[in-house]
């Protein structure tokens, strides 16, 4: 039972208002004895005045002392009280019993005060029948005599209003817990409610039904907050589930279609006897030809894994990347050269990099081939290296006749291709790629904490530019 949240948070609401009631309660039964106490002995200090006062003005009269006695008993003792007038010598004058037939009694002589009135408790056995006593000596200033008054009372009225009023506390405090005990668990059950939701609607999500999101009852608070959360990581699981799905799916496009001109080529050449060298290493150069496109499409797959699984699969060391950028420029220029096309290096200055280096060329590579494959004859294309406090940007511009406006927020998606026939024709010829060369690079790109955008494309040319931070 203590497992659940909701009976722990009612427990300790109810253990915690138990402790500052029982507090308070003990505290309130203190003073309320202590008035009790104090108001029983001011009673019968006030009976013991104004009988001895009484008693002195009696006998300054000139009465007999059993006279004065029984009179000053009879008007000031109360019902409650049994009073007592003794002679110094201890013999009893005159008395009025309490009901029940109590009487009062004188103690030891050596524990009558000499002067002053005094208050002490007889106990009787049974602290229940406890007694409070009353005494004092008086002389009568006329003839010199002394005598004793003695006023006691039980403790039974006392004790008998403090035993209800303690019996009141305890039910009192006893139906507070129980309905704070009773609020709490059901305040709980209703903070939790949105919890117990949450969980219901959490196990019926699976892979198959990512698009569920948990319910939001009030988005500002804790639970809110956590809902939204973990709504947000579903969305996340969500658009990668379908990013793989989409990608598996586009991945087996790419490599069917190698693989089936590669089927046809070898059945139609086997289909028939007698074929002769010519038509042979026609069907071969077919195969070789897909050969080249699925080994091309593997390792760009491989690649982009590779940046995927980010700084694990990385090989991270120190290198020059001006010269990198440099040694790639020189690489594309011969391509570029065979196409009539001019490439060109801005200033570069000393850089030293931390990253991977294979990775960072095959970025630049990748976009310096698109620039090259995009760029007519007769066409730039500039590379440049840029410095900043924090990061690092390359910029790779070409002069071609850039990429369609609706295809601009696509470039980057993985096996997205402007015109896809054209490259698919292009990629028979060894030139066109599977659409994944910007999708590569902007993952190398990210690899290194860093990102790649098109800057600028329109028809005098596209701009694309990679920032890397630079954490020297
Ligand atoms: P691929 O490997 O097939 O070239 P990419 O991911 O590199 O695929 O590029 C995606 C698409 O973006 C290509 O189909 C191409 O049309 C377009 N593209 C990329 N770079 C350029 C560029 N510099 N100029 C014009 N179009 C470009």
């Amino acid at each position: 039972m203590f497992e659940s949240v909701r009976a722990r948070l009612t427990l300790w609401y109810v253990g915690v208002l138990a402790l500052v009631l029982i507090a308070f309660s003990i505290a309130v039964y203190a003073l309320h004895a202590a008035i009790l106490y104090d108001s029983l002995d001011t009673e019968l200090g006030a009976t013991l005045e104004e009988t001895s006062s009484s008693f002195i003005q009696e006998m300054k009269t000139g009465a007999k002392e059993e006279t004065a006695s029984k009179d000053v008993l009879n008007e000031y003792s109360s019902p409650r009280q049994a009073a007592a007038i003794f002679s110094s010598e201890g013999k009893i004058i005159a008395e009025d019993p309490a009901q029940g037939d109590v009487h009062a009694s004188l103690p030891d002589m050596s524990l009558v005060p000499p002067v002053e009135a005094e208050l002490y408790t007889l106990p009787q056995g049974k602290p229940a029948e406890d007694r409070r006593v009353a005494i004092k000596r008086v002389e009568i200033p006329m003839t010199g005599k002394a005598y004793i008054i003695v006023i006691t009372q039980a403790f039974d009225v006392v004790n008998r209003e403090l035993r209800l009023f303690g019996f009141i506390l305890s039910l009192v405090v006893l139906a507070a817990l129980l309905l704070a005990g009773a609020g709490g668990w059901f305040l709980a059950r209703r903070s939790l409610a949105p919890v117990v939701e949450m969980t219901r609607r959490a196990h019926r999500i699976s892979a198959e039904n990512l698009d569920e999101r948990l319910p939001l009852t009030n988005p500002h608070d804790e639970l809110g907050t956590l809902a939204s959360t973990f709504n947000e990581l579903l969305a996340r699981l969500d658009d990668s589930f379908k990013q793989q799905r989409r990608f598996m799916a586009d991945a087996s496009h790419e490599l069917r279609t190698p693989l089936s001109v590669m089927r046809t080529a070898t059945d139609v050449t086997l289909g028939q006897d007698g074929r002769n060298e010519t038509e042979y290493r026609e069907a071969l150069e077919i195969i070789d030809e897909q050969t080249r496109r699925l080994t091309r499409i593997v390792e760009d797959m491989f690649a982009l894994a590779r940046a995927d699984s980010s700084s694990r699969a990385l090989h991270f060391h120190d290198f020059r990347l001006d010269e990198l950028i440099a040694e790639t420029a020189r690489a594309a220029e011969v391509l570029a050269g065979n196409k009539g096309v001019k490439v060109e290096l801005g200033k570069l200055s000393a850089t030293h990099y931390h990253g991977d280096e294979g990775l960072l060329r095959q970025m630049l590579m990748n976009l310096l081939d698109n620039a090259i494959k995009h760029t007519p004859a007769g066409g730039t294309i500039h590379i440049g290296l840029e410095k900043q406090p924090s990061r690092y940007i390359i910029i790779v511009a070409d002069t071609g006749a850039g990429i369609p406006v609706e295809a601009q927020a696509r470039i980057f998606d993985r096996f997205y291709r402007v015109d896809k026939a054209r490259s698919r024709a292009g990629a028979t010829e060894g030139g066109g790629g599977a659409g994944l060369g910007l999708a590569i690079a902007r993952g190398i790109a990210e690899a290194h904490h860093g990102r790649l955008e098109l800057q600028r494309s329109d028809s005098t040319g596209s701009v694309f530019a990679v920032w890397l931070p630079n954490r020297e």
